[in-house]
């Protein structure tokens, strides 16, 4: 893994120096065994910072919410914000670059290489301890996952417990960085990219449409896959009637005439439409950070359905998302050479 040392030094410069007005990177949680995202303003605080296989959360949330915070901010610090970024993290902000929703020199980017592999699943994890409460997990010098307990520790190999994102990550490292920490490693020893799609696309299509069935019937809607994802920015979505802004001044007619294409109700029907127009509006900008499975409180495997997208958009328009900023997006460019085949 990068020395941790090398990182907290570049942190500590750049806020010495006042050329951020914080740093976004990772601490120890309070609360279980994830890395926590840490906003750190001061040089001091960077001895905090860690990086581990644990640091699983997308940064780049933080910088949508940060964009929102600075709109409505009387007065605000408008120096860039360095922030700490996984390959995947900066494919992210890359899309948000592409959108013009934030300016590169807003940012720092200090990237961070998976040189040893990338961050673990804890449903994985807990499942491979049997009951064994994790304390500490780092990657030892075979890149096989070491995890400290209570009562000892043990040793289990990464493919086990890696995420599924990171078992698939072609690009295991950051394209666009301010500073980069860490190799640019092309070789990783797990899979190629899109095995769990291609196997999937293999079954038939009746066994896909119960497969998906049975996975919708059990959404809740809590809406958490929407809120933790850092390319669903807008203030309103329209499958989503809950961020519906009413104001005091927003007259009953206002509110009755708001468009709701989608119910409320949790019901299988909904909740398909609900992740089909989410999965249409990520088709091409999702960068595969894996944050909406991995939130999920009901563990639908909502990677397959997004990543089978980005298999579409590479096969048919040679397109994957995140990787130049200065690249026009998938949905808003069109080539002579497009496959047009579908349009009806
Ligand atoms: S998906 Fe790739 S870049 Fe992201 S954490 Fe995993 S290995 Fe790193
Ligand atoms: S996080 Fe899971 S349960 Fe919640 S809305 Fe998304 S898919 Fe449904």
């Amino acid at each position: 893994m990068v020395p941790v040392d090398d990182i907290r030094a570049r942190a500590r410069d750049l806020l010495q120096s006042g050329k951020v007005r914080a740093v976004l990177g990772y601490r120890r949680g309070t609360a279980g065994l994830l890395a926590e995202p840490a906003f750190m303003t001061t040089a001091e605080e960077t001895a905090a910072l860690v990086l581990d296989p644990t640091c699983v959360e997308n940064l780049a949330l933080y910088l949508v919410n940060e964009k929102k915070r600075m709109k409505h901010a009387r007065q605000s610090d408008r120096r860039p914000l360095g922030i700490v970024a996984k390959g995947c993290d900066s494919r992210a902000i890359t899309v948000l670059l592409q959108e013009n929703h934030i300016r590169r020199d807003e940012v720092v980017v200090l990237g961070v290489s998976c040189e040893a592999g990338g961050m673990v699943d804890t449903r994985k994890l807990n499942k491979a301890l049997r009951g064994k409460v994790a304390t500490q997990v780092r990657f030892d010098s075979e890149g096989d996952i070491n995890v400290s307990h209570l009562g000892g520790s043990t040793t289990l190999p990464a493919r086990d417990v890696l995420a599924n994102r990171c078992l698939e990550c072609a690009r295991a490292y950051p394209l666009d960085a301010d500073f980069l920490f860490g190799e640019k490693v092309e070789e990783r020893p797990y899979g190629p990219r899109f095995t769990a799609v291609a196997a999937f696309a293999e079954t038939s299509r009746e066994e896909r449409s119960a497969f998906w069935d049975a996975h919708f019937e059990r959404c809740i809607r809590c809406y958490a896959c929407r809120a933790v994802c850092p390319m669903c920015y807008c203030d309103e979505c329209v499958v989503d009637s809950t961020s519906f802004i009413v104001g005091p001044t927003t007259t009953a007619d206002e509110k009755a005439d708001r468009v709701r294409w989608i119910n409320r109700s949790a019901t299988r029907s909904e909740n398909a439409m609900y992740h089909m127009v989410r999965a249409m509006h990520l088709a091409g900008r999702c960068t595969d950070c894996g944050e909406c499975e991995r939130v999920c409180p009901v563990n639908i495997p909502l990677r397959l359905l997004n990543t089978m997208l980005e298999r579409e958009a590479l096969e048919m328009f040679q397109y994957t998302p995140g990787l130049d900023a200065e690249q026009p997006s998938l949905i808003s460019s069109f080539r002579d050479g497009d496959p047009n085949d579908f349009v009806r």
